[in-house]
């Protein structure tokens, strides 16, 4: 059976749904976002935006203690301060990006302000929604697919993000240290560029700061006794800064080495709406097509899990995979990438497929139907 028999109904009686939270009110929209943020959304925005700005005092102190007086080398502090600043303002630049930019608009404005609230007539909209729908069965076996919350099209790798309520374009994941935004197909690039930002700025101050410490230490009456201090507590901040954040950087880079979204990665069985129609077999009735989750016994579930570590439905090697997401051939596409990372290229609608991936899941699915007897 066709998986939007059961999904999408062709005529559905709709009763008005109540308002949601922060969906009432017209004022305070921002464009393309159905629930409307609230103050409290934007606190640990807030506490990251602090935790950027924190070690400045401190370091500006070092630099004059340590560069200017101790050293009397105004011109090498300038360098190091030059740097620090250069790559703060680099990671502002990308985060201002991530925060302004829509990451992945599916619908109009339109159909938004629809959703959010402004719908009067809501049993006549999905009749006539539901008229425009696309033919049942037509995209059951295809990528794309019909959000039933936003009543559109949900094109190949979208995702319908229940905190922001919309779907956006080859979502990676929503973001709630950043203004809860997500992070999708317009501002992947510019997350991955602040990601390096941040990294690179903890690596470098961890270890301006450590040498600073180490030379305190060796000449213990040379320098006054505050400096160490802010020094320590400075390259201690940096290491765990680096490393949290760098290994959540090491994993974007992976994922975008393998063309990977990390809702696609985290998420194994969404592997199951690619799989081709499955043979008809009497034995198989268990299954509906293509399967659904929880249809599946234990065996088929590990076979779906293997198969996903191996399976890269858009991996074209690793070349096109970045260029993909940074966009090499815009111009002066350096000089964009660099400011604030650059931007995916395509439309977001259409990827172009890992040409192996068709035949296993074709493998996949005869997996799925012999297990099947078995049951
Ligand atoms: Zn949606
Ligand atoms: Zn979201």
């Amino acid at each position: 059976m066709p998986r939007n028999d059961t999904q999408t109904p062709l005529l559905e009686l709709r009763l008005p749904s109540p308002p949601r939270l922060g969906a009432v009110d017209d004022d305070g929209f921002a464009d393309g976002d159905p629930i409307r943020k609230r103050w409290y959304h934007y606190l640990p925005l807030i506490l990251a935006i602090a935790m950027m700005l924190a070690p400045h005092p401190s370091l500006i102190m070092i630099f004059v203690n340590y560069y200017y007086r101790v050293h009397d080398a105004p011109l090498r502090g300038l360098l190091h301060m030059a740097i620090v600043y250069l790559l703060t303002f680099l990671a502002f630049s990308s985060l201002i990006v991530v925060l302004a930019r829509d990451p992945g608009p599916v619908v109009g404005d339109k159909a938004h302000g629809e959703e959010s609230g402004e719908r009067a007539d809501g049993e006549e909209e999905s009749f006539l929604e539901a008229l425009l729908a696309p033919p049942e069965g037509e995209e059951a076996h295809g990528p794309g697919k019909w959000c039933k919350k936003c009543n559109a099209p949900k094109p190949e790798r979208a995702h319908h993000c229940g905190s922001c309520g919309r779907c956006v374009l080859r979502m990676d994941h929503h973001c709630m240290w950043l203004g809860g935004r997500c992070i999708g197909h317009r501002t992947h690039a510019s997350f991955v560029h602040f990601l390096f930002c941040i990294t690179a700025l903890a690596a470098y101050v961890a270890i301006l700061c450590s040498s600073v410490v180490y030379w305190a230490f060796t000449h213990p009456l040379a320098i006054d006794e505050t400096t160490p201090i802010h020094a320590i507590s400075l390259a201690f901040y940096g290491m765990v800064i680096g490393m949290v954040i760098g290994s959540f950087l090491g994993y974007h880079i992976y994922l975008i080495t393998t063309n990977q979204t990390t809702l696609e990665s985290l998420s194994p069985f969404m592997l199951l709406r690619h799989i081709p129609p499955l043979p008809d077999n009497a034995d198989s009735r268990r299954l509906s097509n293509p399967p659904l989750e929880h249809e599946l016994s234990f065996e088929q579930r590990m076979l779906v899990r293997d198969a996903a570590r191996y399976i890269r439905l858009y991996d074209i090697g690793w070349r096109r995979n970045w260029a993909q997401v940074f966009g090499w051939s815009r111009p002066w596409g350096w000089l964009y990438r660099l400011a604030i990372g650059g931007s995916c290229t395509g439309d977001g609608r259409n990827f172009p497929r890992n040409p192996r991936a068709d035949e296993m899941l074709s493998r996949l699915a005869a997996g799925l139907v012999s297990a099947d007897k078995n049951r």
